[in-house]
């Protein structure tokens, strides 16, 4: 094998899901050297909604509408969840970051600072959330006010039906709504439409003209019309407001399901601007092998997804583990175990396979399967069965985590938000600075 060429970095972050992507936020605001790696993890299957704590227990159902409130209840309750970890100002300053560096990319966001909204899923179902893409925003209103209300579809988009979403609103006790399906302009109507390339076609002006002039004829006295969330990449408030001028009309975006082009547009403003900020990114790689260098660092080899060959080699004094769990490949359930795939650290899990998930799939409590992970001490550092810090450079943040159900919690961006501020603080005081 030929020498790999070698990086110093003072951090090296594996992965770049939304723990990843904050994490190197925080790092190259502070500015620490930093390599990132990883395959697109969740970020591109998520609605673009921002959950920071929604319900609890989630046996019971309660959803909340202040998250504050319900993180209080959470860490009463669970107090080895990773929110006890960490203070409330802790985490309204990362998600505050996080978001102010979207906003700074061009890709606003907006929330109530202090109270969950309710936004519109894409089977219609309506959930709590915390903060929701600027693009979205106006469906949160529209879900309060009675003004007639239009949801448009396309002939050949599939998993995203207006007349469900119609029919869930209106149980929900949304009146004054209609549904419409229309052709999407300028696609050969022979093929399936792909949210994706519906996007990239809606960043050319002259479609958006034609698709104003698709959903003119069905008006009817609309004041506001919710749209599947393909409205552009990079130009969507642009696209928005012409469409808004060409209608008359309130325009927002319903999530599509996944992939979702919501977190495509997160991991393109990440994959442009990261680097701008200093951060070394091998987008669409690996971390193959770890092991402990020189004066106590790691050497990360760095190779191909499928092939896995080592093709680059990083020397970091610190690494933050943000891989995921069972998606991400973080972690690996075995036939036997779970096991954490990079580093081999202990892993909390159930006792027996037996007791990986309950026998009704939709049982209330959830599975004990969503719960396994990574402990760590109060600074992040995954700790072994001894409850001892493995290393004290490594960090662990995000979903990797055990003892946190983020999809039932309805924590999913707020956890990877948050945890990843802390990991990256805890690397400042513990390596950086020492
Ligand atoms: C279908 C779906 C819908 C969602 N909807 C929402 C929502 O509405 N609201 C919300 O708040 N959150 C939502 N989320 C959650 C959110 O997108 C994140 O997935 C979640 O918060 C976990 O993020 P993470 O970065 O910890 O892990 P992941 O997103 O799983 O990322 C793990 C990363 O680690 C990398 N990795 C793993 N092993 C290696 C290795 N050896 N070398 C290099 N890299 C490695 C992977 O490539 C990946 O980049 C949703 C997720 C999914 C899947």
């Amino acid at each position: 094998m030929a020498d790999l060429q070698t990086i110093k970095s003072e951090l090296a972050i594996i992965g770049t899901g939304f723990a990843g992507i904050a994490a190197a936020v925080f790092a190259s605001r502070n500015g620490i050297t930093t390599s990132q790696i990883g395959v697109s993890g969740g970020i591109l299957y998520a609605s673009g909604y921002f959950d920071l704590m929604g319900v609890h227990p989630v046996k019971e159902q309660k959803v909340w509408n202040n998250p504050w409130d319900a993180i209080d209840a959470l860490i009463k309750d669970v107090p080895l969840h990773p929110y006890a970890r960490l203070s409330k100002a802790d985490i309204r300053e990362s998600m505050d970051q996080f978001v102010g560096f979207l906003n700074e990319t061009g890709l606003p966001y907006k929330k109530e600072d202090d109270r969950n909204v309710s936004v519109i899923t894409p089977i219609g179902t309506v959930k709590p959330t915390y903060c929701v893409p600027a693009s979205m925003w106006n469906g949160v209103a529209a879900l309060l006010d009675e003004r007639p209300m239009l949801i448009v579809d396309f002939w050949g988009l599939k998993g995203f039906s207006a007349m469900q979403i119609t029919e869930m609103l209106t149980q929900n006790g949304r009146a004054n709504l209609r549904a419409v399906r229309i052709p999407f302009p300028s696609v050969d109507l022979s093929t399936d439409l792909f949210p994706e390339r519906m996007a990239w076609s809606m960043e050319v002006e002259e479609n958006i003209v034609k698709l104003a002039d698709e959903i003119r004829p069905h008006l009817n006295g609309a004041q506001v019309i919710g749209l599947p969330a393909i409205l552009g990449i990079h130009r969507t408030e642009t696209i928005m407001s012409g469409l808004k001028d060409l209608l008359g009309c309130d325009i927002f975006e319903i999530p599509t399901i996944p992939p979702s082009i919501t977190g495509l547009r997160i991991k393109e403003k990440a994959e442009t601007t990261l680097p701008q900020r200093g951060v070394h990114l091998f987008s669409q790689k690996r971390v193959v092998s770890v092991k402990s260098g020189k004066n106590g660092g790691f050497v990360l080899d760095v190779g191909d997804r499928a092939t896995g060959e080592p093709e680059h080699r990083i020397e970091a004094d610190g690494v933050i583990l943000a891989s995921g769990r069972f998606l991400g490949m973080g972690l690996h359930a075995g036939r036997k175990n779970i096991q954490e795939t990079l580093f081999d650290l202990t892993v909390f899990q159930p006792g027996d396979r037996s007791d990986w998930h309950q026998k009704d799939f939709f049982d209330s409590r959830g599975h004990e399967i969503n719960q396994a992970g990574i402990e760590i001490d109060e600074t992040f550092r995954p700790v072994g069965i001894d409850g001892k810090p493995v290393f004290d450079n490594l960090f662990a943040a995000g979903s990797i985590l055990a003892h946190q159900d983020w999809i039932r919690q309805k924590c999913g961006a707020g956890l990877a938000v948050s945890t990843a501020y802390a990991a990256v603080r805890s690397f400042m005081k513990q390596v950086k600075n020492r």
